[in-house]
């Protein structure tokens, strides 16, 4: 933020694990001082109420956000009135209804059944020697590849000896190399079976 501020920066901030934040920390940017003039947020219904496939999402861009003396708000709403024609209805309804008391009660059922999920990911890998992190507070867990791989040879070898699949870390950028995600998005069965195939391999 203060990077930001200092800089004439605009920081783009993703929220689209909020509701996997199970830590004590912001939920969104703006309970961060001071962001609303350096910062916009995006917020999907994809991750917390399975919308991946409708596609429902909204940008939050405060008025007191400025590039010199222009209000981004107002270049945004220009664009976007000219080049979206909106989220269906019947869709828009479905977003709502996230917000009813059943509606959170669901999602608090969803996520928590995919943070059970990444709990078993990362304490399986564990057991199975792996340096572990993340599964906290969002549902991805990131395991550090064996030495000598890279990232990819990880997941040819995970593929032909375990038949399971993950995503390569070098495919996120030059830092990820090394290192390899597993997604808590599945069910508990083949979450559980993963593991026990990974530690029948790889487990020391
Ligand atoms: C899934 C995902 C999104 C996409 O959200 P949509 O509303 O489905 O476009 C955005 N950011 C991250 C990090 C995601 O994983």
């Amino acid at each position: 933020m203060e990077y930001a501020r200092t800089n004439g920066a605009v920081i783009l901030y993703d929220a689209a694990y909020e509701a996997y934040i199970t830590e004590d920390l912001p939920h969104s940017i703006f309970e961060i001082e001071g962001a609303k003039e350096c910062a916009i947020e995006f917020r999907s219904f994809s991750k917390n109420a399975g919308f991946t496939g409708t596609r429902c999402a909204f940008t939050v861009i405060p008025k007191e956000l400025k590039v010199g003396e222009v209000s981004v708000a107002s270049l945004w709403n220009r664009r976007h009135t000219t080049k979206f024609n909106g989220v269906p209805y019947i869709v828009q309804r479905g977003a709502e209804a996230v917000y009813s008391p059943e509606g959170k009660a669901q999602v608090r059922e969803l996520v928590d059944f995919y943070m059970n999920n990444a709990r078993i990911i990362r304490e399986g890998l564990a057991q199975a020697g792996f340096s572990v992190s993340g599964g906290v507070n969002s549902p991805y867990v990131w395991l550090k590849v064996p030495e000598g791989m890279t990232s990819w040879d990880f997941f040819d070898e995970l593929l032909d000896k375990a038949n399971v699949v993950g995503t390569p870390g070098s495919g996120f950028g030059p830092s990820g190399e090394g290192y390899f995600r597993l997604t808590g998005f599945g069910t508990a069965e083949a979450t559980a079976e993963a593991i026990e195939r990974i530690k029948k391999v790889f487990g020391k």
